[in-house]
Parts: structure tokens; sequence; C-alpha cells
């Protein structure tokens, strides 16, 4: 499946007369895969994770957002793929618009698949995230360490939503800060809080 397909429910939600988020185009990046983590304030404050898997961001919204304490067990539901470039987007989405409200780029690096089997061998990372459990190391300016990506419910076509779990693996809680605090919170992109990117928009 090529991105315009993948990308087809991310293009179907979206006037891109209307909002400046990307519309796709971009062909691919650098030889590491990216990561990016924004907030979101949309109908509900959330955060929204995304792993680039060949050419597009596979994404889920977090409502608490990452945990570097591998105590934490974080919610997140799958939302659809979005275009690479999407990793730049910071600014508001138009309200009465899918997704109106303010997005600002928290956090965002490269990272390594560490997938593997049950007997230790690497495992292609598209398919582990089909098969519901992936493991990866993030290199982002916040963000670092090895995470896992793990469903609990639904992915078996029986139509029921599904959910999974983000949690950062070994390390030990002294070194966690636990979730960010979203309102006070700046762009890793262009240091400002949400409050700031709402009053200025997507101009720098
Ligand atoms: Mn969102």
């Amino acid at each position: 499946m090529g991105a315009d397909e993948r990308l087809r429910e991310y293009r179907g939600k979206r006037d891109f007369v209307r909002t400046r988020e990307p519309s796709g185009h971009r062909a691919s990046s650098g030889p590491q895969p990216r990561f990016v983590v924004q907030i979101h304030d949309a109908s509900t404050l959330h955060f929204d994770f995304r792993l680039q898997v060949d050419d597009v961001l596979k994404s889920w919204s977090i409502p608490k957002g990452p945990s570097d304490d591998p105590h934490d067990k974080r919610l997140a539901v799958p939302t659809e793929d979005h275009p690479l470039e999407y990793e730049d987007f910071e600014g508001v989405i138009p309200k009465g618009e899918y997704g109106g409200g303010t997005v600002s780029v928290w956090d965002r690096g490269t990272y390594e698949p560490l997938s593997h089997d049950r007997k230790g061998r690497p495992v292609d990372f598209a398919e582990s995230l089909e098969r519901g459990h992936a493991t990866f190391r993030l290199h982002g300016s916040k963000l670092h360490g090895e995470y896992a990506l793990t469903r609990f419910r639904g992915g078996r076509g029986d139509g029921e939503e599904e959910a999974w779990l983000l949690v950062k693996k070994g390390g030990n809680r002294a070194n966690g800060h636990g979730s960010p605090d979203p309102r006070r919170a700046r762009s890793v992109r262009t240091g400002r809080t949400l409050s700031q990117v709402a009053a200025e928009g997507g101009e720098e």
C-alpha cells in the first residue's frame, strides 16, 4: 500500500483550503526513521505520538502524554496515518475543522526499531505493529531511551476500537519526570508555549 492509499483517511477528514496542515507529498526522509510528539489542544487537550513507518507517520492519541517513568502505563488510541511533513506542523487548525485547535511540536527526533520475536530475532517493525507489540529506542530532545507500544484491546478485525499502552522500558523511577504539563511545556521547534502558538498561529 502506497502513501496515497495510506493517507486517504487523513486527507478525507481535512479541507486543505481551510487548514494549513500538510496534505502530504514528501517522498521520504533520512536513513533513520523519525518520531514526533505534538500537543494538541482540540476538544480535549491531548498528546499525539507519531512514528515514521515507511512513508507515513503511524499515529496514536495519548490523553496524558508519554511518561519517562517505567511505572506509568499510558493509554494510546490509534488515529489515522499522517504525512511525514506533519512533524513540522505547529499552528492553529481553524475552529469547526477536523481537529480544530492549537498544535505544538513538543518533541521529535529519530528512533531505532528494536522489535524482535520470542527467540530474540529481529522482526520487521511494521509487522510488529500489526501484531500489536513494538519496541523502539527514541532519540529526541526530551524523550530518550527504550519504549514499548502494546495493543491490549481490538485489532482482531471484530470492529472493537483499538487501545494500546505506551510504556518506558527499564531504567529507574528516580530518573523519570513523569509526563509534561501540556500548558507549561515548550515547543522543541520554536520554544513557544501552547498559548503563545494559539496567539501567533503558524507565524514565527
Ligand atoms: Mn490530535
